[in-house]
């Protein structure tokens, strides 16, 4: 359990407390950092203050409260915050010269991980709320309201899940036609680099009625593609609706079950919750898309034990074969960490191996950087900057060249695709590749939320060119790559 204060020193302004919407609507606007699951926190936190009478803005100058929803896994988290803080500061004292009034809330893990220092550092701060905390939004601005300064950090995340508003049909419509749904928070991994079990707390899954409630809400407003998401999204469980044990391959099924999603993802995954069921839903599920996030940070069994994963590099490549056995067209994503400390150059290499042996469709890849109060951070074996930075460059060229060539696969494939938004130009349409990728559409193809079967023509950076299978031409989607 973290800490639940109050730091009674703001003279009491009655100013904060939510007012209805219309003319004089408050505004409010959330700055989002890092992963998806802020994403969709960033959301809920909206809806949970539009029920109040907030309105969403897309400016901090124009915002009577603005929040800055923080990632902590990269490196230097807090003293970015701490910039930050320092630009709304100045804006928060032009308001105040006006006669208007602006707080400002810290939300995430940061918030988590800072607490009431971030008051401490930057007084100018109105509220520091944890990323299980924000069903207490409207109760914590009401007492920002009376003159506290407010740090919400305690965390009964059983509580943010049941407290949270279910998202409203016409802010759903507006979010288009792919959403995250949370499903699971928290990690009781420990891998020594990483914060998350500390910023988000244990493992902990929703219970299956929220989740369908929630899934059939979104559906309703017309969305076709749900991404489910966790820190181990894998490792969800749960009381099924037969009263059996459910992992997250039955959950995936029964999702499946609800008129209008069309198509499932889910990430990001742990290699050791990746179980049977999970396996053959990736076989038996056609609606559960062809592309897998499976971070595996190394392929060296010594660093992969100092750094806590608890399998070794062959278990990992025996995965990944029994996931292409079950869907023989999965593409796969990972995560990299080069020089973690103690990594040698052979060490080093073992990664470049497996990388060859998986090929992977995508990857990200960092250098290693210690994060305060992780296991990681005491370790003393450091590995010289110029070797990280000249390993990470051989990383990425390796990784960028199988993405190149995943991508120019898809040359001459039909497949269908889920269109999302208007393309740049008229009558264009950007859609989804079962494989995650944009898929930029020309020639009128067809309504947002149509998916349609369309042929790959070309590659640009990071999406691909398609004609709608049928059609003539698709010579306004290359011109739009072209130009
Ligand atoms: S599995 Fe490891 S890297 Fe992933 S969230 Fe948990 S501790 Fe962090």
């Amino acid at each position: 359990m973290k800490d639940r204060t109050t730091i009674p020193t703001r003279e009491a302004a009655g100013t904060a407390s939510v007012s209805p919407a219309g003319s004089n609507a408050r505004k409010v606007f959330v700055k989002t950092y890092g992963c998806q699951m802020n994403v969709y926190d960033s959301q809920r936190m909206t809806d949970s203050l539009a029920e109040q009478g907030y309105v969403a803005t897309e400016t901090p100058e124009e915002a009577d409260l603005v929040l800055l929803n923080t990632c902590h896994i990269r490196e230097k988290a807090s003293e970015k915050l701490y910039s930050a803080l320092g630009r709304l500061r100045k804006l928060k004292d032009e308001r105040a010269a006006d006669g208007r009034e602006m707080l400002i809330g810290v939300a995430g893990c940061v918030a988590q991980a800072e607490g009431e220092e971030i008051i401490r550092r930057a007084p100018s701060v109105d509220l520091v709320i944890g990323p299980q905390t924000y069903h207490r939004l409207p109760e914590a601005l009401t007492r920002v309201g009376r003159g506290e300064k407010v740090v919400e950090t305690e965390y009964a995340i059983e509580d943010k899940f049941e407290h949270l508003p279910a998202p409203k049909k016409e802010r759903v419509r507006s979010r288009g036609v792919s959403a995250f749904l949370t499903v699971q928070e928290g990690c009781d991994k420990f891998c020594t680099f990483c914060v998350v079990p500390y910023t988000r707390g244990s493992e902990i899954s929703r219970p299956v009625s929220q989740i369908v409630a929630e899934a059939e809400k979104l559906a309703a407003g017309g969305v076709r593609e749900l991404t489910l998401l966790g820190q181990n999204v894998n490792a969800w469980h749960g009381e099924g609706e037969d009263g059996r044990e459910w992992g997250l391959g039955e959950l995936l099924f029964r999702l499946a079950e609800i008129p209008g999603i069309a198509r499932l993802r889910y990430t990001t995954s742990h290699p050791r919750d990746m179980d049977d069921a999970l396996i053959a839903a990736h076989r038996d599920l056609d609606m559960l898309m062809p592309y897998l996030h499976l971070p595996v940070q190394a392929g060296s069994d010594r660093i992969l034990k100092a750094m806590n994963r608890r399998h070794t590099a062959a278990d990992y490549l025996r995965l990944v074969e029994r996931i292409r056995a079950a869907r023989p067209d999965i593409a796969l994503s990972g995560d990299f960490i080069v020089g973690f400390p103690g990594e040698t150059a052979e060490d080093f290499e073992a990664t470049m191996r497996l990388v060859r042996e998986v090929d992977y469709a995508q990857a990200y890849s960092f250098k290693y950087s210690p994060r305060p109060g992780t296991p990681g951070a005491d370790l003393l074996d450091h590995v010289d900057e110029a070797v990280k930075d000249e390993r990470l460059q051989r990383l990425q060229a390796l990784l960028t060249g199988q993405q190149q060539a995943f991508q120019a696969g898809m040359i001459g494939r039909t497949m269908d695709v889920l269109l999302e938004k208007p393309g740049r130009l008229p009558g264009q349409m950007v859609g989804r590749s079962p494989w995650l990728l944009p898929v930029i559409v020309g020639e009128n193809p067809g309504e947002i939320g149509d998916i349609i079967d369309v042929r790959i023509i070309a590659t640009g950076t990071n999406s691909l060119v398609a004609e709608a299978v049928a059609a003539e031409s698709a010579s306004m989607a290359l011109d739009s790559i072209n130009a």
